[in-house]
């Protein structure tokens, strides 16, 4: 079997109305691969998602998805209110069709490696912004998926909580393997985080470049301030401006 999850030939996207959000993207994602997408707003990226999860379709090209259990996390955590944060993560299995006893040990399970064993019976409001982010990656982990797609999902918290976040899906990457897929529109989240980076030009989205992320997958938070990191930064935030001026 190929470990080739997604794979995206010249896809283009020109919605109804008319306007031309993507242009001959070509993307390869295997498994143990974390490739993070950055771009300026309006480029195209979250199109670019919704053709990966297949909820949307690509009008040019060619979009080859082969994953079988699909993990996609949005900004907003996306919790049910009315629900404690067990049942809401429980709901995950159940739309997949496991049994009441498995779906809630499959969540408590979840919620203990996003670091959240005591909240399980709190409801979403009762939670800061960051713990909500974890109830839904823990809800997306439920699903134990070989292709995670995220969609700015830190960027409205805190820094410090941002980064620690990021911490989480490294070492769950790390642990799991899947193949990932992170839209930031962080230069240094997106290095910190990923096994290769591709920076998307203003809309219509079109790759601008592409860096090998030399890093290895044990990552310190002190790698930030190396002058490798520096260098690749400031590669990647020239390629944004050049870019989105073109
Ligand atoms: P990003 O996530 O990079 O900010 P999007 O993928 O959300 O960008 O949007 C790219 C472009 O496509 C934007 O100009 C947006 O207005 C347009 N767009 C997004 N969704 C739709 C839609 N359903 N119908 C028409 N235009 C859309
Ligand atoms: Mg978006």
């Amino acid at each position: 079997m190929s470990d080739l999850m997604l794979d995206f030939r010249g896809v283009g996207l020109t919605y109804p109305g008319g306007t031309t959000a993507l242009e001959s993207v070509d993307l390869q994602v295997r498994r143990g691969e974390f490739v993070a997408v950055v771009g300026p707003s309006g480029c195209g990226k979250s199109s670019l998602l919704r053709i990966a999860s297949g909820l949307g379709r690509a009008s040019e090209g060619e979009a080859i998805v082969d994953a079988k259990r699909l993990g996609y996390v949005f900004q907003e955590a996306t919790l049910l209110p009315w629900l404690s944060v067990l049942d809401n993560v429980a709901l995950f299995p159940r739309l997949t069709g496991a049994g009441k006893p498995a779906r809630r040990e499959r969540a408590r399970e979840a919620l203990a490696t996003v670091g959240l064993d005591g909240f399980q019976d709190h409801l979403p409001h009762q939670l800061s912004g960051g713990m909500r982010m974890r109830v839904s990656l823990a809800r997306s982990l439920t699903l134990e998926p070989d292709l995670f797609l995220f969609d700015e999902p830190f960027g409205a918290l805190d820094e410090l909580t941002r980064q620690r976040l990021g911490e989480e899906v490294l070492r769950l990457f790390a642990e799991m393997r899947f193949a990932g897929v992170f839209v930031t529109r962080s230069v240094s989240e997106a290095l910190y985080l990923s096994t290769r980076v591709i920076v998307m030009s203003g809309r219509p989205g079109r790759v601008v470049d592409t860096v090998d992320v030399p890093f290895g997958i044990e990552r310190d938070p002190g790698l930030r301030f190396t002058a490798q990191f520096a260098a690749l930064s400031e590669r990647i935030s020239t390629a944004l401006r050049e870019g989105y001026a073109a």
